[in-house]
């Protein structure tokens, strides 16, 4: 893999420089590397790269970045200089109302800037624009919330992320939307005596291309199966225990597919949260039946049985090229048989994930599968783009993959933003993972009412989530009387509660966890003590 060395003076800024770099060159490892300036004369000596892209002057330099691609034909040599004064001109007059959020306002400001000048130079070399803009965060939508909060018109919103972080008004508009929808969810629900209960089941039928989750080929690992079933229920005893004084509220299981398991297995999970847990509060409860290859009428039959109310079947692709280069191991008829087996089966909340920017893939091959997916008229669909993640075999062996990477994931978001306008889909939750295709997003469309909730509750961090099985993480959400950041239905005289977060995670290892479930649960109890 090619990699592109960013040289900086400190490393103040190497944590928000690296994503933003890594947005526009993804087939690239980036490397952030802290030199004074001697060295990086050395270094630039050695290295006999080109001057001439993109020098942005400006009076003070708070940051600076050589970036280095090692490779002659994309040589680089930019330096980026941020400015003390002036960054957040458009709202410096606005005195009161000016947009103030949590964190040191300087730093923040020099950052902004430095993403600016860095932006812009690396927009110049490789030609690309990204609809975000210099926002390379998880959550997008985040700074609409807290602007909203504070009075700030759309009109402000927009033109303070155009401003702020170049990102198009089309992606402001759309955080707008959904920021608007997630208030909408989640309104007259309390989040300091509430919780939510994950599971992680971590087998699938084959392993995805671009997996990146604890996920386990069955076939291979199927002596692990029973033992991993009898360490979960003991974990979720314990756990049942740990949450006795909140009240559950949605629980959802993830993974992995759930629906790798027997039809029996299923059952006795979720009959043992059934006996353990008190589910008089309970709203939703998903299961994850992604891989079509999974699903068969008994298991269906058994999750309705016993009271799942939603679930998932994953197509992700309805092009049989795709499915077989990701190494899905199904057909899109299977996708339909499954679909239409769950429908019949009595499930009215069935959702459909879809990845844009898949390799391959153009965008008549996504719009294809967006008709194909929309003839089903599944309850929501959620389009992710594709996120080259550090532990896939995509990323292992992307020099064999590079070339099939779609150029066209920003038109198929685009796509399919139209394509839910127009068939009753309003998005409600959005989030970015890193490495995402053109620095894109993941976005959950739902007609209304048939909103998966559990979705938003994680992504808005606002309450704890006590969470069973490999690789699972739970969070303690705390809320503090602090001013800046949380939900808003949190408000109280004026102001609004932060959430301080601590977490804890299972092992990744089916094999570790089997065998250290003692610890796990434990590890729980300590987070959990004080509930
Ligand atoms: S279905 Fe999901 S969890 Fe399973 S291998 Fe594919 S990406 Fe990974």
């Amino acid at each position: 893999m090619k990699q592109i060395y960013a040289y900086l003076k400190g490393l103040d800024y190497a944590q928000d420089i690296g994503p933003l770099i890594k947005a526009f060159f993804r087939e690239c490892d980036i490397k952030t590397i802290n030199i004074d300036e001697a060295e990086e004369e050395k270094k630039r000596e050695e290295a006999r790269i080109k001057r001439g892209h993109g020098q942005i002057d400006v009076p003070e330099t708070v940051g600076r970045v050589n970036f280095l691609l090692e490779d002659e034909a994309f040589s680089i040599d930019a330096e980026i200089y941020g400015r003390k004064a002036g960054a957040s001109e458009d709202f410096s007059e606005r005195d009161e109302n000016t947009y103030q959020n949590q964190g040191d306002p300087d730093r923040r400001m020099y950052r902004n800037h430095l993403h600016r000048a860095l932006y812009r130079v690396l927009s110049e070399i490789s030609g690309k624009v990204l609809p975000w803009g210099t926002l390379t965060g998880v959550r997008p939508t985040k700074q609409v919330l807290d602007m909203r909060l504070r009075g700030f018109s759309p009109k402000e919103i927009i033109s303070y992320y155009e401003n702020e972080y170049l990102a198009s008004p089309a992606k402001a508009r759309l955080a707008l939307k959904v920021t608007e929808n997630e208030s909408r969810l989640l309104e007259g629900l309390t989040f300091d005596d509430t919780y939510s209960l994950y599971i992680g089941v971590p087998f699938c039928p084959s392993i995805c291309l671009y997996c990146s989750f604890s996920a386990y080929p069955y076939e291979k690992f199927k002596a692990y199966a029973e033992p991993y079933v009898e360490a979960l229920l003991k974990e979720i005893e314990a756990t049942a225990l740990m949450m006795k004084n909140k009240r559950l509220i949605s629980i959802y299981f993830g993974g992995g597919t759930p629906t790798t398991m027997s039809a029996d297995q299923l059952r006795a999970i979720i009959r043992k949260i059934k006996a353990c847990f008190d589910l008089k509060d309970l709203r939703e409860w998903t299961i994850e039946a992604g891989r079509p290859d999974s699903i068969t009428r008994e298991k269906l039959m058994a999750m309705k049985e016993e009271g799942i109310t939603r679930i998932s079947v994953n197509p992700q692709s309805m092009q049989q090229k795709t499915l077989d280069l990701i190494g899905r191991r199904h057909t899109v008829e299977d996708v339909i048989n499954a679909f239409k087996l769950a429908r019949e089966c009595g499930f009215d909340n069935i959702n459909m994930d879809l990845i844009a920017g898949l390799n391959g893939e153009v965008l008549s091959d996504f719009t294809d599968t967006l008709e194909k997916v929309g003839e089903l008229e599944p309850d929501s669909i959620t389009v992710h783009t594709l996120a080259v993640k550090r532990a896939a075999r995509l990323n292992a062996e992307m020099d064999s993959y590079a070339d099939s990477l779609s150029k066209e994931t920003g038109l198929m978001t685009e796509a399919a933003e139209k394509y839910m306008a127009e068939k009753g889909y309003e998005p409600y939750y959005l989030y970015r993972q890193k490495n995402m295709s053109d620095n894109l997003e993941n976005v959950g469309y739902a007609k209304p009412g048939k909103e998966g909730l559990y979705n938003v509750l994680i992504m808005e961090e606002c309450h704890t989530i006590a969470a069973c099985g490999p690789g699972a993480s739970s969070k303690l959400v705390r809320s503090d009387e602090c001013f800046g950041g949380g939900f808003l239905n949190e408000a109280e005289d004026g102001e609004y509660k932060v959430r301080k977060i601590e977490r804890t995670e299972n092992v990744k290892s089916v094999k570790d966890y089997v065998e250290r479930t003692d610890e796990m649960i434990e590890r729980k109890r300590k987070l959990f003590s004080d509930i």
